[in-house]
């Protein structure tokens, strides 16, 4: 006997996908989340346009699209100075642009979209152990509760249970900057269709808009403080930013800080246990591929799970896993390159901003560039 045909343990971006796809394709499926309430704050704020491909068939691209802000280009400058101008209105896609849009409505999409479609997620509640057999999964939760499932899916985050409790590995490592992360509001020179990457010799800042009038700031920093105030983050803006006083701060919305890892699990499948998102990968925000991959993976593992659920052979759970893995370890290479170049020691910056200059200036590099933060080298 069967509560439930798939267990999703997480209701964040990937759990979300995963959950409003499998329950649009008739799947008896069951959500929980710890929180009691979803989260509510900005964190990823760039959906790629790979990410709206595939979010088409759930109906939900084209509510993220009249939520968010586009930003057809993204530049990577020292100072004034562009060194790489990347331009994404040219990509064959319908979407030919970054969307800029808080984590927090396009969870809110997600959710209306698994309402609709009748799921519904059940929270506050914990999981704290899972056991699989032959015929399925038994997950225990804090409260006492038992649910059988047919297979169990951690999108449960970087610290997944499911994870642990399958014995998957999660290789990798911790990088020693921390990230400081403030949505403001700014006077100035800020951009509106634009998301910029200054390499400046104190370090790297992104400066991109946001829905609203906001701007959102991200920079590797020694020692980020807990909630970032208006002045340290003018210091950065005129220290890294396009010169002293071309953007002003005029109030701080939001603010964070983070520290970062760089790991992929071993596999993204152990008999009935699977994973999607940062329970299957995390890496350095560089690029703002996180919720993007997760929100992929929920797409790729529903069309598996389905199949499977439906007759389709068994090997398709493996083959979700066979390609999606390599993904992501692309993409922990990618933004690993980035954030080095990025943080390299000062004496070495003058050199790199040197040679990156002369690669922008390659139409095939910025081409390159554009189909990878696009997400679209991945179709
Ligand atoms: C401050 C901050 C800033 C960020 N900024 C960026 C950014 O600029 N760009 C970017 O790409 N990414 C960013 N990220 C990362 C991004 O938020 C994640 O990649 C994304 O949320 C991953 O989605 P997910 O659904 O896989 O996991 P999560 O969003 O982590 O969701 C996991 C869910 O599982 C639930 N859960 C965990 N354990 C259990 C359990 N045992 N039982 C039941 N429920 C459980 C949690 O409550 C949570 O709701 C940021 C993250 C943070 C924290």
């Amino acid at each position: 006997m069967y509560d439930t045909d798939v267990l999703i343990v997480g209701a964040g971006p990937s759990g979300l996908t995963l959950a409003a796809s499998l329950v649009k394709n008739g799947v008896a499926t069951t959500v929980v989340d710890r929180q009691t309430a979803g989260a509510n704050t900005s964190r990823a704020a760039v959906v790629n346009a790979r990410t709206l491909e595939v979010l088409e068939d759930l109906d939900v691209a084209r509510r993220l699209v009249k939520e968010g802000i586009q930003a057809p280009r993204f530049s990577i400058r020292d100072r004034a100075r562009t060194l790489i101008p990347i331009d994404f209105s040219e990509l064959p896609t319908d979407y030919p642009y970054s969307l800029m849009v808080p984590q927090a409505t396009t969870e809110r999409l997600l959710l209306d979209r698994l309402t609709e479609l009748g799921g519904t997620v059940i929270r506050p509640k914990t999981l704290t152990a899972v056991m699989q057999d032959a015929d399925g999964v038994t997950a225990t939760f804090d409260d006492g509760d038992v649910i059988r499932a047919r297979y169990v899916v951690g999108a449960d985050g970087i610290h997944s249970t499911v994870r642990e409790q399958a014995g998957i590995g999660f290789e990798g490592g911790a990088y020693q900057e921390s990230f400081t992360l403030a949505d403001v509001r700014l006077r100035g020179e800020a951009p509106v269709d634009e998301v910029i990457l200054f390499w400046a010799k104190a370090g790297l800042t992104v400066v991109a808009p946001l829905p609203g009038g906001i701007h959102r700031i991200v920079a590797p920093v020694t020692e980020a403080p807990e909630e970032p105030s208006a002045p340290f983050i003018q210091q950065l803006l005129d220290d890294r930013g396009s010169g002293a006083g071309r953007m002003v701060v005029t109030d701080v919305i939001w603010g964070s800080r983070f520290r970062i890892h760089h790991r992929v699990a071993d596999t993204y499948r152990a008999g009935r246990l699977l994973l999607v998102g940062d329970a299957a990968h995390v890496h350095s925000p560089a690029g703002g591929q996180g919720m993007n991959l997760g929100i992929q993976d929920g797409v790729a593992l529903a069309d598996a799970l389905a199949g499977v659920l439906a007759g389709e052979p068994d090997s398709m759970l493996d083959d979700y896993s066979a390609a999606r893995r390599p993904i992501a370890l692309q993409v922990v290479e990618m933004t690993d390159r980035l954030t080095r170049l990025a943080t390299l020691p000062r004496a070495a910056r003058p050199i790199r901003n040197i040679a990156i200059g002369i690669a922008g200036r390659i139409p095939a590099v910025r081409r390159a560039l554009a189909t990878r933060l696009s997400g679209l080298v991945y179709r």
